[in-house]
């Protein structure tokens, strides 16, 4: 931290914050200048608080110079985390992998045709809501239970790893067994007892960022998982809210590449949430690979007319089927596999 003194700090006002400092174990370094005194801080300055030191008596700004974030920064690991989810499946290596199935477990058919075909045209993770975060309470909230047995039974029939949303720290037991990786969702991205809860456990989780969440609070809603014992985490851009009316969200695809800046994190992209639209997944998807990202996480059913949550955002399996084929020069192109 960088603590800018006032022109008018007095000799004790300036000593107070260096007694300061010392008293929290880290080393004070003044700068007495010609027109103001500046106090440099050695040491973790996470465990500052910014708002006190700047609220005390003589203090005009104080800047941290690290982010607020450690465990899941660059800055103290460097190489990429791949986090392993099942047998040979793994999210964060050459690889892209693609996670796709309906956007909620409704019955047996509808799950089993879309992972067939899925699987068949080469996703290895099968997504699907057994507990959904609806808008409004009188629309189809999941099938509970009965969505993940459903959907653990697909992902064992066609050797494929399955990934699913949890929605309350009650249910965490529950969803662990079922599931191989849980997905914490846009809505819940801060809620932070659920993130300290995911943090206990070793699962991989799929933090969703936040719908009005800023980069900063996305990492450090990671560090809640990370900083509570669990390093398996995967992020997933999913498109925030801005003044835009004409697509579902604003896919603000520069996180791809920025995130890959600040932390060693794997960063996948949903295309279907982002946009809302089945004609933008194939283009959004190829640039999503092309900037960087780990993988995606697409929408598919087999009757879209028929979903009970989002069908109109969902492409059928031909259309993912001939999206993966169109990916693979694009992948190839950023040295990627698929
Ligand atoms: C979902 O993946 O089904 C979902 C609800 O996504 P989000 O949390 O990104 O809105
Ligand atoms: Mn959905």
């Amino acid at each position: 931290m960088i603590i800018v003194m006032r022109k008018s700090a007095s000799d004790d006002q300036i000593k107070a914050i260096i007694n300061e400092i010392n008293e929290k174990g880290l080393k004070p370094m003044p700068l007495y200048g010609t027109e103001r005194t500046v106090i440099a801080v050695i040491g973790d300055e996470r465990i500052l608080d910014q708002q006190h030191i700047k609220s005390l008596p003589g203090v005009s700004q104080a800047m941290m110079v690290l982010p607020p974030y450690k465990m899941v920064s660059r800055e103290t690991k460097y190489e990429d985390t791949i986090v392993k989810v099942k047998n040979d499946i793994e999210v964060g290596g050459n690889k892209i992998q693609m996670m796709a199935g309906p956007c909620a477990v409704e019955n047996y058919k509808f799950t089993k045709e879309a992972a067939k075909a899925c699987r068949a045209a080469g996703a290895r993770i099968l997504r699907g809501g057994a507990f959904k975060p609806r808008t409004g309470p009188y629309s189809f909230q999941g099938l509970g239970e009965e969505g993940l047995k459903i959907l653990r039974q697909v992902g064992d029939e066609e050797d494929m790893a399955i990934v699913t949303e949890i929605l309350d720290i009650r249910d965490i037991d529950l969803v662990a067994e079922y599931s191989d990786i849980l997905q914490i969702g846009a809505r819940n991205m801060q809620n932070f007892n659920l993130l300290e809860e995911v943090g206990k456990i070793k699962k991989p989780i799929l933090l969703k960022r936040g719908l009005s969440a800023k980069i900063k609070e996305w990492l450090l809603a990671a560090e809640y998982i990370l900083s509570n014992g669990n390093p398996n985490v995967i992020l997933c851009e999913r498109g925030i809210r801005t003044f835009e009316r004409e697509t579902r969200s604003t896919l603000a695809l520069s996180s791809v590449p920025l995130i890959k800046e600040l932390s060693h994190l794997p960063i996948i992209v949903d295309p279907s949430h982002s946009t809302g639209k089945p004609s933008l997944i194939p283009p959004m998807t190829k640039a999503a690979i092309a900037c960087g990202a780990d993988g995606i996480i697409v929408e598919v059913h087999p009757k879209p007319d028929e979903a009970l949550c989002d069908g109109q955002q969902a492409l059928i399996p031909e259309q993912f089927a001939k999206l993966i084929e169109e990916l693979k020069p694009v992948a190839k192109a950023v040295g990627r596999t698929m």
